[in-house]
């Protein structure tokens, strides 16, 4: 089925195809003026802003396509245009005043401006609530105190979106102008990979800005950026399945032509089984991508955050395998799909504790899975809906303690929903490719169920003798 946004899909895919160059970008370590200038000729800086304010205002699933699009050959150049899009203009599009926005939001429409947000200090990472950062209202201005680490677009921005403390027990989210007086940043961080995306620290020192700056109610700030997360990891999980791609379709031209034992890799059948499995994986990936685009809701953003994070990792990782010594080579650039991929687990909510928090809320919200009619599928809802059933029964509020269960219990969720959107709405030309994937999903998430019982017992055992685990870890490690 064609869509109106089809050209513009291919064009950028043109553009990606034949201007970027990820090898040179991080060995640069900068995303070079040309490659901006042409991204905003595109209107790839506006893909989420209304056309009220000069940009395309674009569905979701239709940036997330071009997110992938970017991805494919450019995980830096993708992370800019991907964090902009979300993170970066999201707050400012969806609360502030109409004047902010009138004042805002064409420049950053025409990528004069790149957008940035500031949540993580050195003490409040995953716990994002303890920030420290101050915004403090003085007559009609707020003055924002605080330092910022691993601000992504950091060196490019022309404005930062900032999560404060607002008073002692809230949170507001303030815009701040780069030229703002009192503003620095730091120096770029050296990282295992989108050495070309900006990461610093951003200081705010007695920096003032106009009252109106404050995005949304004073007080929401951290249901604010929470709603920005939600928009900013769909968007980044749409750069794992453009990284995805690019594994996959590297692999398959690699297994088709490289012989072994007088004949291609892809002629065994281990390779050939793995090789299914990851294109199951990257189906399943850009169903949940198109489920979260559409619905925004938590769950969906946080399942495909997980599963597209650690998706893209397990294809960049297994391509690297199965090009042997090849992918261990820089020239093949196989191995920067894998270096570059590897942050997209800790950062936007690191998966660890993004598993707890869906699991927790599927445990308070006392939902059912859904059923789909597909075997496999259904029976793991069955046997998914009774281990959640069987987590809230035995042990109650002290479930929050129980991580390990928790963890497998989310993970085993998000391959049903794998398996499910996998199936799609079954009339896709892809049908086996759909129906396999649902099946190894849902085969999957059954092996993650067997698995609760053992782990719950060996995380209990793990506790109890974790001091002496740690006392004879360290002097082990450090001889
Ligand atoms: C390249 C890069 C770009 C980034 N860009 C931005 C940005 O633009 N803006 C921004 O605000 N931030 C950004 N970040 C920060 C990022 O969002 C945080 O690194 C992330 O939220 C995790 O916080 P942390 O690093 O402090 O890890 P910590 O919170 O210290 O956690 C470390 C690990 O401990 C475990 N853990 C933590 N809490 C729990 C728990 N409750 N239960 C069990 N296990 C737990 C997890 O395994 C976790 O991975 C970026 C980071 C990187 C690396």
């Amino acid at each position: 089925m064609t869509s109106p946004h089809d050209e513009l899909v291919s064009e950028v895919r043109r553009f990606a195809v034949s201007a970027l160059d990820d090898a040179r970008t991080e060995r640069e370590g900068v995303i070079s003026q040309t490659i901006v200038s042409k991204m905003c000729e595109l209107g790839l800086f506006g893909l989420t802003i209304s056309e009220e304010y000069g940009g395309l205002g674009l569905p979701l699933g239709v940036v997330c396509k071009l997110v992938a699009e970017l991805a494919r050959c450019d995980r830096s150049v993708a992370t800019m245009v991907g964090l902009h899009a979300g993170l970066g203009t999201h707050a400012i599009s969806q609360h502030g005043t109409d004047e902010v926005r009138a004042a805002w939001l064409p420049r950053l429409a025409r990528g004069e401006l790149i957008g940035s947000f500031c949540a993580t200090e050195a003490d409040a990472g995953s716990d994002i609530a303890s920030v420290r950062t101050t915004a403090v209202l003085d007559g009609g201005d707020v003055i924002v105190n605080g330092e910022k680490s691993y601000v992504t677009n950091a060196r490019y921005a022309g404005c930062f979106t900032v999560l404060a403390r607002w008073g002692t027990r809230s949170h507001a989210l303030v815009l701040v102008p780069r030229e703002s007086k009192g503003t620095s940043i730091g120096a770029e961080e050296h990282k295992l990979g989108i050495r070309a995306s900006s990461t610093a620290t951003v200081l705010f020192d007695d920096v003032r800005v106009p009252a109106n700056h404050v995005l949304g109610k004073p007080g929401a700030g951290l249901e604010l950026a929470h709603e920005a997360l939600a928009c900013g990891r769909t968007l980044m999980s749409a750069g794992c399945l453009g990284t995805a791609q690019a594994a996959l379709l590297r692999t398959i031209e690699h297994v088709t032509t490289r012989r072994q034992f007088r004949r291609t890799l892809g002629e065994f059948p281990a390779v050939r089984r793995r090789v299914t499995e990851l294109a199951a994986t990257f189906h399943a990936m850009g169903a949940l991508v198109a489920i979260a685009a559409k619905t925004l809701e938590d769950d969906d953003t946080i399942a495909v955050k997980v599963f597209a994070s650690e998706g893209a990792f397990e294809v960049a990782d297994s391509a690297v395998q199965l090009h042997g010594a090849l992918g261990f080579m820089e020239d093949t650039g196989v191995c920067r799909l894998l270096r570059d991929c590897r942050v997209t687990r800790i950062f936007e909510g690191a998966n660890d504790v993004l598993l707890l928090r869906m699991a927790m809320s599927r445990l308070s919200a006392n939902r059912v899975s859904t059923r789909v009619g597909h075997e496999a599928c259904d029976a793991l809802a069955e046997q998914l809906d009774h281990a959640f059933d069987c987590a809230r029964t035995h042990h109650g509020a002290t479930v929050v303690q129980r991580q390990s269960l928790l963890q497998a219990l989310a993970r085993a969720d998000i391959a049903h929903r794998a398996a499910r959107a996998s199936l799609g709405d079954g009339t896709s030309a892809a049908t086996v490719v759909a129906g396999f994937a649902a099946q190894h999903w849902a085969e999957r998430g059954m092996a993650s169920i067997d698995a609760l019982a053992r782990d719950d017992d060996a995380e209990q055992r793990a506790i109890l003798i974790s001091d002496l685990i740690y006392a004879i870890a360290r002097p082990c490690a450090a001889e």
